[in-house]
């Protein structure tokens, strides 16, 4: 079957609109993609920040579709028997995109365990929103945190943080956002986090329990200052895919800092993320551009105009 896909020939090029096979598995669905977000990994294994991805790639995980008429979500990985719902889940399975076609295309081919069926049809604000929450939802049990702790969560304006804020504020954190914006100070600030633009916010208010590092390498370094001694950091991305360079050591050791990574997260924790949005719990902030336009919205998410996720339908 001949379908129209986004293909990445080079890294840290524009994508290519290209046809090209989509190769039918046995036993597996065929799904046809209405909207598909464009996530902070995505970009990370655009510019080549994954050293053991090989173009050309299909990149794409964040898939909504609909399967035999049927509005559904895709989970983003494919998972072996063994993997399944074992502990480590997110750590053993290949996340669509990379290994195999992800979903920057008009179908896609999965196993039928993948397939989580939807309540409703608003399928862009699940793909705005679904791998955020679900990422907030992974990284707040590896953090362990007692509930009501005090919380600082960087680059709160993009796809993971504005709705990963709405999750930890729904379940009794107080968050303080990090933005960049007075646009989006007044957003986070709309949605009940306490809006930072100077990371030595903790000299008035009080340092934090735990730090949610979305963005990385860029502010690491300064987002760490602000934790309480045995504070836990928690490594989510890093967004230009540079080394990360640890400036104050003594810091860490004298305060007895915990850092940790969180990868990724359950197909458990994706249904989770998905009732949530569906309740309204989360409202999701997207913007909304035709497949054709894949490279004008990596544009825009490069320069920091998007609040939320760009989200990409096939029309
Ligand atoms: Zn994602």
């Amino acid at each position: 079957m001949r379908i129209k896909a986004a293909v990445l020939r080079e890294f840290n090029k524009p994508f290519s609109i290209e046809y090209i096979d989509l190769k039918e598995k046995e036993g597996e669905a065929i799904v046809d993609i209405k909207t598909v977000g464009v996530c902070g990994r995505d970009l990370v294994a655009w510019k080549g920040g994954f050293k053991n991805l090989r173009t050309p790639l299909i990149l794409g995980h964040e898939i909504f579709g609909l399967y035999k008429g049927k509005p559904v979500a895709v989970f983003p990985a494919r998972v072996s028997n063994s993997c399944k719902g074992s502990h480590s889940e997110g750590l053993c399975y290949s996340i669509l995109g990379e290994q195999t076609q992800g979903g920057y295309a008009e179908k896609i081919s999965v196993p039928m365990w993948n397939l989580i069926p939807l309540n409703d049809s608003g399928l862009e604000k699940y793909a705005a929103a679904t791998c955020g929450v679900a990422t907030i939802i992974h990284a707040l049990k590896v953090a362990g945190l007692d509930k009501g702790s005090k919380v600082l969560v960087t680059g709160a304006s993009g796809g993971v943080g504005i709705h990963g804020i709405q999750y930890l504020i729904d379940k009794g954190y107080q968050v303080y956002a990090h933005v960049r914006s007075d646009e989006k100070e007044k957003i986070v600030k709309g949605l009940g986090a306490y809006p930072v633009r100077s990371f030595e916010f903790y000299k008035s208010e009080g340092k934090v329990d735990g730090v949610f590092e979305i963005v990385g390498g860029i502010t690491i370094n300064d987002s760490m200052l602000s934790l309480k001694m045995g504070g836990r950091l928690v490594l989510i991305g890093n967004i230009n895919g540079k080394d990360i360079i640890l400036s104050r050591p003594a810091f860490i050791v004298m305060n007895e800092i915990n850092i940790t990574g969180s990868a990724a997260y359950t197909r458990e924790e994706y249904e989770e993320a998905i009732r949530i949005i569906s309740m309204d719990k989360v409202r999701s902030f997207y913007k909304v551009y035709n497949f054709e336009d894949i490279n004008q919205a990596y544009y825009d998410i490069m320069h920091g105009s998007i609040i939320g996720r760009a989200v990409l339908n096939m029309g």
